[in-house]
């Protein structure tokens, strides 16, 4: 066996530390611990800051290089034999919605660490520098934006102002002192394409399909995109007491009626993943004693197929055309934001699932219906995401659970991945 054969075999050998990785998982949800009992780390709150300087104490004490760039993202890195090659970048968020899980983001910030540890303690130096990432306020629900951080890296506006007030009715400028940074200086995060090789992110799927079917990873297809509507119904507000139920004109048992379609329609035109939703309604003049005169409902459709998601919502807009007129109400059909399916980078997923198969872990390939930084990744760097499933598939909550085998395969596909990577 000579050098290179014998390197091989530890190469392939090398595995990550499961059981460290459940500890810091547990270790960064503390951190997010609130007086009412919940565990919360909103983006840059107390909370959410004190998560952040422990990963950054795990990467110092790697001799991992740590700084924040302007757009508040945190980047530990190590370095390669090659430091002029570009980065090979792992990571995700640690921000959380209120009362969220330990999983959602957090695992592919420690999980991407858990590579480089497993690196060091192994004696291996990877050829290109390896960079950890952990995004700004990818959640977003505070100012109703998220996806800051991706986005800046992308040089892509993220939309943001220092004047806007979040939910509570704090100022963005003021909110984000606590990380140092200005709305304005964030698009100074850009970073230079040809100084990263690619991007992957570890994330639990968030739905159900892998808990399902009791598959070990999924290796992310693309991202669904998103389509958002609002629609208006338009009857005649009446009298409730005194308008005969022949003569009324009832905006909202007209818009009720197409509600109810939606999944019928949905799952005719569409695919096993398109997803259409009513997620807000509201009527006027809202009253107990008056026909509504007016509905107005959002309308949201997924998939990761433009075509389908444009066909799905011609056929919905037949549908409701069809149930006003028998109604004889009026309606329009306003779209409100449009983002296209983001499908992964071939070459990436590839190396993924090379991975999986040298590690002898069962896979399927899956589509994601939810939102990430990858989303916004892939539109500049080649991106991929490897998924492991979540119980139930439940997220966003405190019963989010991934099983400790789970995301130890997680973290070994991402490592296997990442060498592949390399040495390509
Ligand atoms: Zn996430």
């Amino acid at each position: 066996m000579d050098d290179a054969e014998k390197k091989g075999g530890k190469i392939n050998s090398m595995r990550t530390n499961g059981k460290r990785v459940v500890t810091r998982l547990n270790e960064i949800y503390q951190c997010g611990k609130k007086e009412d009992g919940t565990y919360t780390r909103m983006a840059f709150s107390a909370e959410d800051i004190k998560g952040r300087k422990l990963f950054a104490s795990w990467a110092q004490e790697l001799g991992m290089n740590v700084r924040m760039d302007e757009g508040g993202n945190l980047i530990a890195r190590m370095d390669g034999q090659n430091n002029d090659l570009p980065a090979i970048l792992m990571g995700s968020h640690l921000d959380t919605v209120p009362d969220g899980g330990k999983y959602d983001g957090v695992l592919g910030c420690v999980g991407a660490l858990e590579v480089c540890e497993t690196f060091k303690a192994e004696g291996y130096i990877p050829k290109h520098p390896i960079e950890v990432i952990v995004f700004t306020d990818e959640e977003g629900f505070r100012f109703g934006k998220g996806l800051t951080g991706s986005s800046a890296v992308c040089g892509r506006d993220a939309g943001i102002q220092d004047s806007e007030s979040d939910i509570y009715g704090e100022e963005r400028g003021h909110v984000m002192q606590s990380y140092g940074i200005t709305s304005e200086g964030v698009k100074n995060a850009a970073r230079d394409p040809e100084s990263v090789y690619c991007f992957v992110e570890l994330h639990v799927e968030q739905g159900a399909r892998l808990y399902r079917t009791n598959t070990s990873i999924g290796v992310v297809s693309s991202i669904a995109g998103v389509n958002r509507y609002e629609i208006t119904v338009a009857g005649e507000a009446n009298h409730a007491g005194s308008t005969a139920m022949a003569d009324r004109r009832d905006a909202l048992v007209a818009a009720a009626g197409f509600i109810n379609k939606v999944p019928e329609v949905t799952t005719e035109y569409g695919n096993e993943f398109t997803v259409a939703t009513v997620g807000t309604i509201k009527v006027t003049p809202h009253s107990v004693n008056v026909i509504p005169g007016t509905c107005t409902f959002s309308l949201e459709i997924r998939d990761t197929d433009a075509e389908v998601m444009s066909l799905v919502e011609q056929k919905l807009q037949e549908t409701l055309g069809d149930i006003c007129k028998s109604y004889g109400v009026s309606y329009t059909f306003v779209p409100t934001s449009f983002h296209e399916p983001a499908p992964m980078s071939e070459w990436v997923k590839e190396n993924i699932v090379n991975a999986v198969k040298e590690l002898g872990i069962d896979y399927c390939v899956i589509p994601s219906g939810a939102f990430h930084d990858s989303l916004i990744m892939t539109s500049v760097f080649r991106t991929a995401m490897i998924f492991v499933p979540s119980e139930k598939g439940i997220s966003h909550s405190r019963y989010e659970y991934t099983k400790d085998e789970d995301v130890e395969n997680g973290c070994n596909v991402l490592l296997q991945t990442i060498l592949n990577i390399d040495r390509d």
